[in-house]
């Protein structure tokens, strides 16, 4: 595939490898709406569909905004012996803020929030123009390769499996009631889940690309 291709290593024009077994196939052009499967394994290689960047771009917006309302909302309000507390995620974040546990605070800050929100910046950046029909943004092709490569380092999903387990241990110490936050992270989660499994990879490289030589 071309200079821009990180669905797999490339070793030639539309050479793809399966993410799954690592067998390479020559990726032709797969018609809307149809699935180019892996011969060996039956993983989905490229799924292109009509309408998919516009779908991503209002998924994305959809990520960015439940984000702020993760952050900011209250999380968790924890009842215990006649006193209430309610706590939000950067509480729970700054209450790690002094001395040895900062760089605690600041990994979780990067990974709950500073990388998913600068992933789904980028991938907005990227490819809502080209959702729109225009050209593609400056350097989006480098700003969607950017935001490939943080998938694997934005850890919301982690961090809501986290606290879940987290409150089982408290739940008998303490009454607790769930937040608007942790519900906009839970729905956070489900969107996530949606998109990926809607972004076929290689029509948005190829897309990015011939839209970005024209
Ligand atoms: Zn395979």
């Amino acid at each position: 595939m071309m200079a821009g291709m990180t669905v797999a290593d490339s070793a030639g024009p539309d050479l793809v490898a399966c993410p799954t077994c690592d067998a390479l196939h020559r990726v032709g052009s797969v018609p809307l709406g149809a699935r180019g499967r892996c011969s060996r394994c039956g993983t989905v290689l490229a799924a292109p569909r009509a309408g998919a960047m516009t779908r991503i771009v209002m998924l994305a917006a959809t990520s960015l905004v439940l984000m702020v309302a993760a952050v900011f909302f209250p999380f968790l309000e924890i009842s215990a012996g006649g006193m209430t507390r309610k706590s939000s995620v950067l509480d729970a974040a700054l209450a790690f803020s002094d001395g040895l546990t900062l760089p605690l605070t600041l990994a979780v800050a990067a990974f709950i929030i500073v990388l998913p929100a600068l992933r789904l910046g980028l991938i907005i950046y990227a490819l809502a123009p080209m959702a729109l029909g225009w050209h593609p943004a400056r350097r989006a092709v480098p700003a969607f390769r950017l935001a490939e490569s943080l998938r694997p380092w934005a850890m919301a999903e982690i961090f809501v499996i986290g606290v879940a387990v987290a409150l089982v241990k408290v739940g008998g110490l303490a009454t607790l009631h769930f937040g608007v936050a942790f519900w906009a992270f839970v729905l956070l989660v489900l969107v996530n889940v949606l998109n990926d499994n809607f972004m076929c990879r290689l029509t948005i490289w190829r897309t990015l690309e011939q839209r970005s030589r024209s």
